[in-house]
């Protein structure tokens, strides 16, 4: 069996603020050992569960948070940018299932940390068909494009909830329980850390035994509308080729597979300014 552990960082034990994710602010240095703790923990339970190979993509920021010294010898890690499926590159090596780990609640969401979809000063809203969907929903549905279920989330109870609206049935190990968007009740580090190994230990069990949650599927072809925070921010993502313009702040596109739906999607987001 081998599994992808996709792993955010604002859905980390103890992640309560954008300074302790910001690679220019000191606290940061002090959240890579945190993230790699985190990760430990999931690849432990993994592998007692049976998992053969493991795989990280490393999905924050400029996806070198992950620290390759401190990791698992187990596992392998998918690390800089930019890469073609970003948050889960490598989901497409043979993998049979996917973790994702320190997940957040998709932008505007009550009582989450961190809340956001993909950009914190960009992205409003993100629909694929018609359905709100943040990061969880975005990168399962690339899984699930490939017959790949996630079969695990942590964060906090928001993106737990969000998750199981995506994947009913998905393992969730809830490390904090938000208060807001920069506060949380989070649990002693050495529970945190126990919860994702027993967590991904049941998750790949489950998987084992043929009990998961199905793959998410999006119907073909994915019509991406993305809601922007400012009008000219539209205006440039509007020169994307394919793309209609709807209102002052959203655009709208279709695309042939999710694969293209992901990369329109962070093509649009990357020519934006903010
Ligand atoms: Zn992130």
């Amino acid at each position: 069996m081998k599994l992808l552990i996709a792993c955010d960082m604002e859905g980390i034990s103890g992640v309560v603020s954008w300074d302790q994710v910001d690679p220019s602010k000191p606290e940061y240095q002090r959240f890579r050992h945190i993230i790699t703790v985190d990760v430990n923990a999931a690849v432990a339970g993994a592998c007692a569960a049976g998992a053969k190979e493991v795989v990280i993509a490393d999905g924050h920021w400029n996806s070198s948070n992950v620290l390759l010294d401190e990791l698992d010898s187990r596992a392998h890690l998918n690390t800089g940018t930019p890469t073609r499926l970003s948050m889960v590159q490598g989901v497409d090596s043979g993998v049979d299932a996917a973790i994702f780990l320190g997940y957040h609640a998709r932008a505007g969401s009550l009582h989450a940390v961190l809340d956001h979809t993909w950009s914190s000063v960009r992205v409003a809203n993100l629909w694929l068909n018609g359905r709100i969907t943040g990061e969880f929903g975005l990168n399962g549905a690339i899984c699930g494009e490939l017959g790949i279920p996630v079969i695990m989330v942590s964060g906090d109870q928001t993106v737990c909830a969000e998750a199981r609206e995506w994947a009913p049935g998905v393992a969730a190990a809830q490390v904090k329980t938000a208060a807001g968007r920069y506060a949380a009740h989070c649990l002693p580090f050495e529970v945190s850390r126990k919860l994702i190994e027993d967590t991904a230990r049941e998750a790949v069990s489950s998987f084992m035994a043929k009990k998961h949650p199905a793959p998410i599927k999006m119907e073909t072809p994915v019509t991406v509308t993305i809601e922007f925070f400012h009008s000219h921010m539209a205006d440039q993502a509007s020169l994307l080729p394919g793309a209609s313009r709807l209102d002052g702040r959203r655009i709208e596109f279709k695309a042939g597979t999710m694969v293209e739906a992901y990369l329109g999607f962070r093509a649009a987001v990357n020519m934006v300014s903010a």
